[in-house]
């Protein structure tokens, strides 16, 4: 293998000064109790390959692939060290030394979906056959992923987006909708809510037609070149000057991650809008007499830095008792694909978080990212309680005000 040489990740590595603070915090290192599954010891991994000490061994590569990517050591570092950037630029030069890394099938899969999102319901439909169904037990790992294929068939929804959604009233705005390849077809009721909700307050909501993935699932396995081009595509898709708008942090992160004025800066999740620009004199929202517990993605508290914008919307309502989850800080496990393959260290991050909501006693539990939610629902199975997106409680108590 030839060596490694990228100066703008040796120098984001040599920002770190090993102070330590992030160590504790990281979910990989609070299950593995491993310096070397730490974000100061992948960092120290990283620099090492990138000063040409260390060789990226099998054992090194373990150590980077078990990081989650939930970018919660950046959020605490007092010296702002890019983690994400590092660690995905990281996976980037492996991938390129060694495409074994992501099997070509997997690789085409993933591109074909990313390019053509709406496949993802015709795949789920295919999956939904009688004759299909028993022969998916047969396949290899089945044990790891058949829960989370159960819990997006149980939420398959088929859905055709118009590309235009014209408010009833008076028009007060417009936005773009960003929808997410795997989100519009298992994620379907939130994003309805959405919808009406932007129109209930006067927004012409846009849904391009030909947008496709953030690219996030790609970038995360080391496809930067993959990535960059469905950046560009959406770039182009959603060009102009108006809001582009997500409920999906995972997607939303990722976009916003493209950083420039012209499109990242005008990324943001629907509940932050919400805030910034609903006028809510003209609505009125139900009480609701019930205790409710909100997981926070890891993706909209690490990266958009939204999360407390659904925990104000929420508690417009009245009555709503909103429960504090102890360790909303910590990742849940889902972490896009990681639970499929590292179900033993997302398995438990998954059952921590399931005795933290089942301690708050809370009727309802929400998320804003659907992908957390299937995750967790995957251990709630059977129960009455489902994770739900924090927009359904909220469109099932606004109406309109009678006043207008
Ligand atoms: S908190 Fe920042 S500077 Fe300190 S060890 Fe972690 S990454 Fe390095
Ligand atoms: S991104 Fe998350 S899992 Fe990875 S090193 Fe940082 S805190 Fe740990």
């Amino acid at each position: 293998m030839s060596e490694i040489r990228h100066p703008e990740l040796l120098a984001i590595a040599d920002n770190c000064v090993a102070c330590g603070l992030c160590v504790p915090q990281c979910p990989s290192y609070q299950v593995l109790q491993n310096e070397a599954d730490s974000p100061r010891g992948r960092i120290a991994l990283m620099r090492g390959v990138l000063e040409h000490k260390l060789q990226p061994t099998a054992r090194l590569q373990q150590h980077l692939d078990q990081c989650l990517t939930c970018r919660q050591c950046e959020k605490v570092c007092p010296n702002q060290v890019a983690y994400g950037r590092l660690v995905d630029g990281m996976r980037a030069e492996l991938l390129q030394q060694q495409p074994a890394r992501l099997p070509w099938l997997k690789r085409l899969g993933l591109q074909r979906l990313a390019h053509r999102p709406q496949w993802w319901g015709r795949l789920l439909k295919l999956v939904r056959l009688p004759l299909v169904r028993p022969l998916l037990r047969h396949l290899p790992a089945s044990q790891a992923w058949l829960p989370t294929l159960r819990e997006m068939m149980r939420r398959y929804q088929p859905q055709r987006w118009q590309p235009c959604y014209p408010p009833s009233g008076e028009e007060r705005g417009e936005v773009m909708l960003f929808l997410g390849c795997l989100a519009r077809a298992v994620d379907v009721a939130a994003i309805n809510a959405a919808i009406q909700l932007l129109n209930l307050f006067g927004f012409r909501v846009w849904v391009p037609q030909q947008q496709v993935c953030c690219g996030a699932l790609l970038k995360h396995a080391g496809d930067a070149v993959g990535a960059a081009g469905l950046l560009a595509t959406n770039r182009n898709v959603f060009a102009g000057t108006m809001p582009v708008l997500t409920l999906a942090s995972g997607c939303g992160a990722d976009l916003q991650d493209a950083g420039d004025a012209s499109f990242g800066a005008r990324v943001m999740e629907v509940a932050a809008f919400l805030e910034r620009h609903a006028d809510w004199r003209l609505v009125e929202c139900a009480p609701l007499a019930e205790r409710v517990t909100l997981h926070d993605p890891c993706t909209l508290r690490n990266v958009m830095r939204s999360e407390q914008a659904y925990h104000r919307l929420l508690q417009r309502i009245p009555g709503l008792q909103l429960l504090p989850l102890a360790g909303n800080q910590q990742c849940c496990g889902a972490a896009g694909t990681y639970h499929l393959q590292h179900p033993q260290i997302a398995r438990q991050l998954r059952d921590d978080k399931i005795s933290a909501i089942n301690t708050t006693g809370a009727e309802h539990v929400c998320s804003a990212n659907f992908a957390c939610g299937m995750w967790l629902n995957t251990a709630l199975d059977g129960a009455e309680r489902q994770v739900q997106h924090p927009l359904l409680l909220l469109q099932q108590q606004i109406r309109k005000a009678s006043s207008c």
